[in-house]
């Protein structure tokens, strides 16, 4: 469904990544791993179209998708939940979801609200504060209108950077958990992490990224018994 061939990007004359090639397939999880500097937020946000590709090639349902802009892509289906979860701190939560179905929501005022009820439904804590400020929630509860925005933009495939970011364990399997009903209700998904661990036991595949080029790719399963995987990215165990 999404296939990324030879793609280079960076910043300036700062080339980051070098040739990546990878794919996701309908209801997949695929999680990047790689060490801090590994250029996995670069990835993401040449994929979303912040920052432009220097070469390659991007498609999605086999349409070109290199070189347009971010909001383009996500009415085609990409969208991405960005590291720091880039929500409106001084907005309400439900004005952030609103803010979600920007691309197709013009005067549909009642399916905007039946989609918002459907992203309650995933997150209840959120519909009990629908009215707070969304910059005075938990990270937990704000790493949720992050993923209930990029919902609300009725995505085929989500970019998730870094959701267990500076989360307590058990919100991070309720995240993860999240994460996982959202690939079964049809979604595909590639997954950025440093807790290698947790987002190996989720994923059906897995690239290890490296100083910008893919080192390493397999199942999930495989990377996780793979030896200098453990000692890389698994604390050695
Ligand atoms: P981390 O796990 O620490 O978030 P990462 O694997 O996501 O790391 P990137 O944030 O993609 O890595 O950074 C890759 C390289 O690109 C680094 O050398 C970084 O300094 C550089 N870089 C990232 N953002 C910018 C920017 N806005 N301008 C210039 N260089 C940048």
């Amino acid at each position: 469904m999404f296939e990324v061939d030879r793609l280079s990007s960076g910043y300036g004359k700062l080339m980051v990544l070098h040739d990546i090639s990878l794919s996701v397939a309908e209801r997949e999880i695929v999680v990047i791993l790689g060490a801090n500097g590994a250029g996995k937020s670069t990835l993401l946000r040449t994929l979303s179209g912040l920052i432009a590709a220097t070469g390659g090639s991007v498609r999605f349902d086999g349409e070109e998708l290199l070189g347009k802009e971010a909001y383009r892509l996500a009415r085609n289906g990409i969208c991405h939940v960005p590291e720091g979860r880039g929500i409106f701190a001084d907005q309400s939560v439900q004005d952030n979801l609103e803010l979600g179905a920007f691309g197709w929501a013009r005067g549909r005022r009642a399916r905007i609200a039946a989609e918002i009820d459907q992203v309650y439904g995933l997150f209840p804590v959120l519909a009990e504060r629908r009215h707070q400020r969304a910059g005075t929630l938990s990270g937990g509860q704000q790493q949720m209108v992050a993923i209930g925005r990029a919902l609300m933009a009725r995505p085929k495939l989500v970019l998730l950077d870094e959701p267990s970011l500076g989360l307590a364990p058990l919100v991070v399997t309720a995240i993860f958990d999240t994460i996982r009903r959202l690939r079964d209700s049809g979604l595909a998904i590639l997954l950025v992490e440093q807790n290698a661990q947790a987002a190996l036991s989720l994923a059906d595949r897995a690239y290890v990224l490296s100083t910008g080029k893919i080192v390493m790719s397999g199942t999930a399963t495989d990377l996780a018994a793979n030896h200098q995987v453990q000692q890389s990215y698994l604390g050695g165990i």
